[in-house]
């Protein structure tokens, strides 16, 4: 396409596209007799729909399909994201038609291979995070989240507890903000000290027989293994609290360390990260929750178990929290877990983290002297700079980040954690090569030597882009979700 078509592309929509009269099929005529519509409402002739050819639609739609960012079609790395390739393998996978066509209704009977497939994943899933037994019913991370601070609640109040207050690190993802207050929990913040651990002085002034939990994204949203995360845990179980570990991002510690043996009591994971799944854009995904053995009688139905005679059933855990979502969970999402588990087997999993924890910190060698690294540490899965000495400059992260535009990267995640300044956070997942990573380094170094020398290039990037700067609070304020013929507007 050329400049002036991708422009094209992203400004006229189909519907302004369309010159009546003109159709992309041509029905033949009805060989049976007409019949009345059962409610002649349905039928609406007034819709505005674009008359197009069907060469023009296809184009149209194709065109905008290659105005996507993908995965598949370069770097992708949006910090805390885990856009890793996903192997095409998986995909196979998930649509054979015995997993792609199960209904959840069908007779259980007729199901097993599904039910076994669930049951061993649910295995593999326990013996990665060294936990007890797992939920597969959540449909993403937040919602693991959400299950987990519940299966806690139910346990706590089994026991006789009321404890209200939820313990919260700065440097934790903020989903877990909003999963404390979902859950009816009060949320109190704890401070990172210096080396971007939980600070314990600030940990031990907050614990108190109030607090239910401790909520510990590990790695944190800094990139950083929790370096007193084995006294965290004493500490916690000492008020009688509950040390849940965020584990979206597991890809640092696959085959390394297992959750459990930290001290975690409850892990939620995200499958669609952790263990490829295409995502982003909000598309289906899996947060399955771990616990140790004192919490799985609290967990959400249904689980898969295994009856005397080998036949899988579903079983609803003693005090279960009950369900969470529809039926079973999202099957797709585990069919693509379950292969990418067994393809890579323990070895290769214990190779993904090592490569991902390897790049990132390749990353955080080859850009340390351009940018502000606030936490003088090796990182684990990501890095995070500060974009401080270029705003000196006048130019702000953002800027940084629209100017990647313009090279051809997806620009990194930015403005988060809130805890550092003008952050921008770069996880390059372990499936890129040397080459990917340096030609992403030559251009932040190239950006950094522009915010010196060339300012303004970089606050009116991107140049390259079929939109430029859009204006996202107004986009998120005032949404423009219908569309108007340019006559009615
Ligand atoms: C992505 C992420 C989440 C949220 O997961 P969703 O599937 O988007 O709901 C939670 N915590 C951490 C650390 C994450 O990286």
């Amino acid at each position: 396409m050329s400049d002036g078509e991708r422009r094209d592309m992203g400004s006229k929509l189909s519907f302004g596209r369309g010159r009546p009269g003109r159709t992309a099929v041509t029905l033949p005529d009805c060989d049976v007799p007409l019949a009345e519509m059962p409610s002649p409402s349905l039928l609406r002739d007034d819709l505005p729909l674009p008359e197009m050819s069907q060469p023009e639609i296809v184009r149209y739609f194709t065109n905008l399909a290659c105005l996507n960012y993908s995965v598949d079609t370069g770097f992708y790395p949006l910090g805390s994201c885990s856009m890793k390739y996903n192997p095409k393998l998986h995909e196979d996978l998930a649509r054979l038609s015995g997993f792609a066509q199960v209904h959840p209704l069908q007779p259980i009977e007729t199901v097993q291979g599904a039910l076994a497939l669930m049951h061993e994943l649910q295995g593999f899933l326990a013996e990665i995070t060294g936990m007890h037994a797992v939920s597969l019913a959540p449909a993403a991370g937040a919602h693991g989240e959400l299950t987990s601070i519940l299966t806690v609640r139910a346990y706590l109040e089994h026991r006789g507890e009321s404890r209200h207050k939820v313990l919260v690190p700065d440097s934790a993802h903020g989903t877990n903000l909003a999963t404390v207050s979902t859950a009816g929990f009060q949320c109190l913040p704890i401070a990172s000290d210096a080396r971007g651990n939980t600070d314990l002085a600030a940990l031990a002034e907050a614990l108190d027989e109030d607090v239910a939990a401790l909520m510990l994204t590990l790695p944190n949203t800094l990139g950083l293994f929790d370096q007193n995360i084995v006294q965290i845990a004493q500490m916690v179980h000492e008020t009688g609290a509950q040390l849940y570990c965020d584990g979206a991002n597991l890809n640092a510690l696959l085959g390394q360390v297992k959750i459990g043996d930290l001290g975690f009591d409850v892990v939620q994971m995200n499958l669609h990260k952790t263990f490829s799944t295409p995502h982003g854009g909000g598309g289906p995904g899996a947060g399955p929750v771990a616990v140790k053995a004192h919490l799985a009688p609290f967990l959400p139905s249904p689980f898969v178990g295994q009856a005397a005679n080998g036949a899988y059933v579903f079983e609803e855990p003693e005090h279960s929290i009950g369900k969470v979502g529809a039926f079973h969970g999202n099957f797709g999402i585990m069919v693509r877990a379950y292969a990418y588990i067994r393809s890579l087997g323990a070895p290769g999993l214990r190779e993904v983290s090592e490569n991902a924890v390897l790049n990132a910190n390749y990353l955080l060698a080859c850009l340390r002297e351009a940018y502000d690294l606030p936490y003088e540490r090796r990182c684990l899965h990501e890095v995070v700079f500060s974009g401080s000495r270029q705003r000196a400059k006048g130019v702000h992260t953002s800027d940084v980040a629209k100017r990647l535009i313009d090279y051809g990267f997806h620009p990194p995640t930015v403005y988060f954690p809130l805890i550092v300044d003008e952050a921008l956070m770069i996880e390059p997942t372990e499936t890129e090569s040397k080459e990917t990573l340096d030609a992403f380094c030559e251009a932040m170094l190239v950006i950094a030597r522009e915010a010196e020398e060339e300012p303004e290039l970089l606050r009116s990037a991107p140049h390259d882009a079929p939109l430029r700067r859009l204006d996202e609070a107004a986009a998120a304020r005032h949404p423009v979700l219908r569309w108007q013929r340019e006559d009615q507007a």
